[in-house]
């Protein structure tokens, strides 16, 4: 079967991976160049996206920020999974809030800004501290801010409307202010769904940002309750989609209950740890969803950990000995992910001695979150009072 990926990054690259065993021929349309490409090499394949619709069986995203009028032919093909409307409330938080309102699952309180005085009834509703977010192109932390106290108002405002009056994205633009959620950790699920209406879902991870990127996540402890509140936001959000392939949520926790931060209709960076951790793969079982295929078991195999590599960096021969690295073929930008390392082990207890054995052969300024970090205490999915 040959499947096509919107979006020539990593994330189409390991789909392309995955999809090998099973004779699934990934290929990728760049939405920027116009060009089709091959995921692993990036050799370009030539122009065109409407020719590559033609010759893919499947059609699916591994990114949110497309234009409309991509989606729309996708959409019209009948071949694209999760298709337009999924994609569309993932790349755009005025229509994500609808979707988890109208669901009715727990998110953060919000307000949305087009002018001053908008901003002004915000503060009201919300209160300081609160988060703005771009509705549109907002990925990583980037088209963020933070607005503490009354006196920073005028600068924050002025910001944002010089934001809003430059966006690419012209009047579609907006933010949306959100109540500070003073949260005691932030978790996502990824699970599979099939057209049949059938689930696979991983174990909640846990993940550490640094700078609004994911720097690590870890899987290794399991919360039933935790796990089981997640799920059923999960199953009521992808049956409310109709949802067909890896959809990703993440959620903040707060006193041992979960609200929703934000959802991705895609395979997801807190998901790699399934490449070495789980049964079967959430880039595999993202095509097995899509193309029709029965699903894979994602039940987790081993006690898990997946570090990002960000900007120049170099991975040590003896890192190689202890644990999995990914290379994505990409040339090193500061802020840009280029890799991952996948550490696995038996028990939690090895997972910590190996993942500790590892944290001094990464470089302090090329790892922040991860110097000084306490593992045990992220060991975590377990209660506060819980841990060893
Ligand atoms: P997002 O792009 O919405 O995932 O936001 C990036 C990061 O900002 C999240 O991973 C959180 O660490 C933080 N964040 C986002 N929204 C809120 C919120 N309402 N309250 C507190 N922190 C937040």
């Amino acid at each position: 079967m040959n499947v096509l990926v919107l979006g020539a990054g990593q994330l189409a690259r390991m789909m392309a991976l995955a999809g090998a065993p099973l004779d699934l021929n990934v290929t990728a349309f760049d939405v920027t160049s116009g060009n089709m490409i091959h995921p692993v090499t990036q050799t370009i394949l030539g122009k065109g996206l409407e020719s590559g619709i033609e010759h893919a069986d499947v059609i699916t995203a591994e990114f949110e920020h497309i234009s409309p009028d991509v989606l729309a032919l996708c959409e019209d093909s009948g071949k694209f999974f999760p298709g337009e409307n999924a994609i569309l409330i993932g790349g755009d938080r005025r229509k994500e809030k609808a979707l988890l309102d109208n669901a009715g699952v727990k998110n953060a309180r919000y307000h949305i800004i087009n002018t001053s005085e908008d901003l002004d009834s915000a503060i009201k509703k919300l209160g300081f501290p609160m988060i703005l977010k771009s509705a549109l192109d907002g990925y990583d932390g980037k088209g963020q801010w933070r607005l503490k106290r009354q006196e920073e108002v005028t600068s924050t405002w002025n910001e944002i409307n010089a934001f809003l009056q430059h966006s690419p994205q012209g009047k579609r633009q907006c933010i949306i202010a959100e109540e500070f959620i003073s949260f005691d950790r932030e978790v996502s699920l990824i699970g599979a769904r099939n057209a049949k209406g059938e689930f696979e879902i991983y174990s909640l991870t846990e993940n550490i940002h640094h700078e609004g990127i994911l720097r690590l996540s870890i899987c290794a402890t399991e919360n039933e309750a935790l796990q089981n509140q997640a799920e059923v936001m999960f199953k009521v959000i992808a049956e409310n989609l109709n949802y067909v392939g890896i959809l990703a949520i993440e959620f903040f926790e707060v006193n041992g209950a979960l609200m929703v931060n934000e959802i991705a209709p895609r395979v997801h960076n807190s998901g790699h740890w399934t490449q070495q951790g789980a049964e079967v793969c959430q880039f595999e079982n993202h095509l097995r969803a899509i193309c029709g295929l029965p699903l894979g078991s994602a039940k987790q195999i081993r006690p898990s950990a997946m570090i990002n590599i960000v900007g120049d960096v170099k991975i040590s021969e003896h890192i190689m000995r202890l644990a999995h690295v990914h290379w994505y073929n990409k040339s090193p930008r500061p802020g840009r992910k280029i890799g991952h390392i996948t550490v696995c082990e038996k028990t939690t207890e090895q997972l910590i001695e190996t993942f500790e054995a590892i944290i001094p052969l990464l470089e302090k300024e090329q790892f922040p979150a991860l110097h000084g970090i306490k593992i045990r205490e992220h060991l975590t999915l377990k209660k506060k009072d819980e841990h060893p």
